[in-house]
């Protein structure tokens, strides 16, 4: 009876998850001290541009550069030993080698690059914890997108394929759900030199189609363990860090703790869980989680 009621509560938690659309409708849809999402994207983008030329000398941005360009030469050139594989049926991380920790757990961030991936990225490079920022086509517009993406990848994190424009794909023809992820494949090579090498369908909704594509452009597929931030009495950054740590939802029925060694955790690129995140990596290690490099999981060759 207890794993049947544990099944549906995952299966609560995963049909309603990866909300990304309707989050953003309910956020949007309290209107009044809010932007449109477009003005809030732009602004925070202009925020950026603006604080990235503001008050820094010329050298120190160079310096800047130059930093992030040794590192990510120095982690491309360092063989990476395999620690992982993603589980196909519960995409948990499931260590291959005697050398990994088993407590650990998967960080990833989906709709990127919005408005708040670069900073989110930074706070994670401070805090030594890799991730996987999932990206969509419809983010990568703009030359400051595209900017905002190579800074992402040249400060040491894995990119992953969010589909172009965020569809449901089930409800696409075959033809489109291949658009949906070659496209943006083939954009994200255009940009940071490199196809990705996971995908994540959005809200977490393949077809066995779908899912062959992915494979056959050389994309391990994974959905998530929990996930808090598109769910509405989660869009507060304390609340959120309470529910990732603990891994329990009880606002959401989900009662009981979803974490465990391998968890795969999803985040959203949302200006909640970029407040919560430092609090976030912080309590998951104080529970003596590990923050699992991406670049150790095991890919398709
Ligand atoms: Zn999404």
């Amino acid at each position: 009876m207890k794993n049947i009621a544990g099944m549906i509560m995952l299966t609560v938690v995963f049909l309603t998850a990866c909300g990304d659309l309707s989050a953003e409708d309910e956020t949007n849809s309290e209107g009044s001290e809010q932007n449109t999402p477009q003005e809030k994207t732009e602004k925070n983008k202009d925020d950026q541009e603006k604080s990235k030329e503001e008050g820094k000398p010329d050298e120190e941005n160079a310096a800047e550069k130059k930093n992030q360009q040794d590192e990510s030469e120095s982690s491309e050139e360092k063989p990476v030993e395999t620690l992982y594989q993603v589980d196909s049926e519960t995409s948990s991380i499931v260590p291959v080698n005697e050398e990994a920790t088993e407590k650990a757990v998967l960080l990833t961030i989906d709709d990127v690059p919005d408005s708040h991936a670069l900073d989110m990225a930074r706070t994670l490079k401070d805090l030594n914890a890799g991730a996987i920022f999932f990206v969509n086509g419809h983010f990568l517009k703009s030359q400051l997108d595209k900017d905002v993406l190579k800074q992402i990848k040249k400060l040491g994190f894995e990119i992953g394929n969010h589909t172009d424009s965020h569809p449901f794909l089930p409800d696409l023809p075959r033809e489109e759900q291949k658009n949906e992820i070659v496209t943006l494949s083939d954009e994200i090579e255009d940009i940071i030199g490199e196809r990705p090498k996971f995908f994540r369908a959005p809200n977490g909704a393949n077809t066995e189609y779908s899912k062959k594509v992915a494979e056959n452009e050389g994309m391990v597929v994974m959905n998530w363990t929990y996930g808090y931030d598109y769910f509405e009495p989660y869009m507060d950054a304390e609340k959120l860090t309470e529910a990732m740590v603990t891994g329990k939802g009880p606002e959401v029925d989900v009662p009981h703790s979803l974490l465990k060694p391998g968890a795969n955790l999803l985040m959203h690129d949302r200006e909640w869980t970029a407040a919560a995140l430092e609090d976030i990596v912080a309590g998951l290690r104080d529970k003596g989680y590990k923050i699992a490099d991406p670049k150790t999981i095991k890919t398709i060759d």
